[in-house]
């Protein structure tokens, strides 16, 4: 019998690495693997959710009007020109089903996140990874390497999982030297993080061939809701949205982001709090020997001396219920991704690290 076989590519794709949640047989369990908000839930959204879900028998709306237009009052921006998925993982995938195919290429950059080649695979397109420069998006290696076939150019800003930026000269200088049948997608996933930062709104506003994402999933601390939305040029939405799937997000998330989206104060005091205890846990790691990029997002990449210095610290911080990202898989051996937590958290952190330090 002939087998049943994947479209070209499927193959290639290597499961998305989730960070661990669980450490056997320990209870008391921090987990600062995903760069999720540390201080929960808005009640807003929380309340939101509760008062939505006595209407869960209905289908929800196909447009997201309420929301988009919540989006569009408070970041100033045409909500005709926004569209919502489920995640921006989801409007990623949108982007890549819809722009790039056989034949075509997906440029991310060395330590880019992840889904931006899973979803290139997952459309049948050729990933194409580009060197950074000591950890930053380099604008001059991706304009080399853009052919003929580049359709896509994923460029987190700020950057996961280095944390770091780069300015809004260079983002238009890769916009404009892109040629025009390539789209540079600006995902600010962290942009909530950087204090006056639009994340790439006014260039993806200006230019056709900009597009801009984000998500509910980081500052807003609604991950496990599954909000995720970008903003683009009417010609682009209107193409995502052919193949979004009508009822792609339920009523209650719906809800609970609209009101997460007006509750700008707790937005404003995750980006504070986070800039507070990032500076004081980088010092205090820095002063234990490990030092770190600064960083611009809600969490910290300590450098060691090698990748088995990197591992036996991870491993040092499981055994004591503190579970951290390692990336390796991102050509980071030598470092840790840790979330920024509480005051507590970060405390807890610094103390298990000092306890390895003087251990080793
Ligand atoms: C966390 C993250 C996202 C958000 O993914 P969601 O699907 O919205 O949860 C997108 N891009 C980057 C770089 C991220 O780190």
């Amino acid at each position: 019998m002939a087998g049943i076989e994947p479209q070209p590519r499927i193959m290639d794709i290597a499961l998305y690495q989730g960070g661990a949640s669980h450490v056997p047989g320990l209870s008391n369990v921090l987990k600062l693997s995903s760069n999720e908000n540390p201080f929960g839930v808005p009640a807003s959204a929380r309340e939101a959710m509760v008062a939505a879900a006595a209407g869960m028998h209905r289908y929800p709306p196909t447009d997201h009007a309420a929301l988009r237009g919540a989006i569009g009052e408070v970041h100033g921006l045409d909500p005709e020109r926004i569209i919502c998925g489920v995640g921006s993982d989801e409007v990623i995938t949108f982007l890549c089903q819809a722009y790039a195919g056989p034949g075509t290429e997906v440029i991310h950059t060395e330590h880019g996140f992840s889904m931006y080649r899973i979803s290139a695979l997952a459309a049948g397109a050729d990933p194409v990874e580009v060197r950074e420069r000591a950890r930053v998006v380099d604008v001059d290696a991706i304009l080399a390497a853009v052919t003929g076939q580049t359709r896509l150019v994923f460029v987190a800003n700020p950057a996961n999982p280095t944390g770091t930026m780069i300015g809004a000269a260079e983002t238009e200088r890769l916009a404009a030297g892109l040629p025009e049948s390539c789209l540079l997608v600006l995902d600010g996933a962290y942009a909530e993080y950087v204090d006056g930062f639009d994340g790439g709104a006014a260039l993806a506003g200006a230019r056709e061939n900009v597009f801009m994402t984000r998500t509910f999933s980081k500052a807003y601390g609604l991950g496990g809701l599954r909000v995720g939305w970008g903003y683009g040029a009417r010609s682009v939405i209107d193409v995502l949205n052919r193949v979004r799937g009508p009822f792609n997000l339920s009523g209650p998330a719906l809800a609970a982001a609209e009101a997460a989206v007006r509750d700008q104060d707790w937005v404003a005091w995750s980006r504070s709090e986070n800039a507070r205890l990032r500076a004081e846990l980088a010092q205090a790691l820095a002063e234990l020997g490990l030092p770190s990029d600064t960083a611009c997002a809600n969490f910290i990449v300590p450098r060691f001396a090698s990748p088995a210095a990197a591992e036996a610290c991870e491993a040092h911080l499981r055994g004591k219920g503190i579970l951290v990202r390692k990336i390796g898989g991102y050509g980071l051996p030598d470092a840790l991704r840790i979330t920024v937590g509480t005051d507590a958290d970060c405390a807890r952190v610094v103390d298990a690290v000092r306890d390895w330090r003087e251990q080793g």
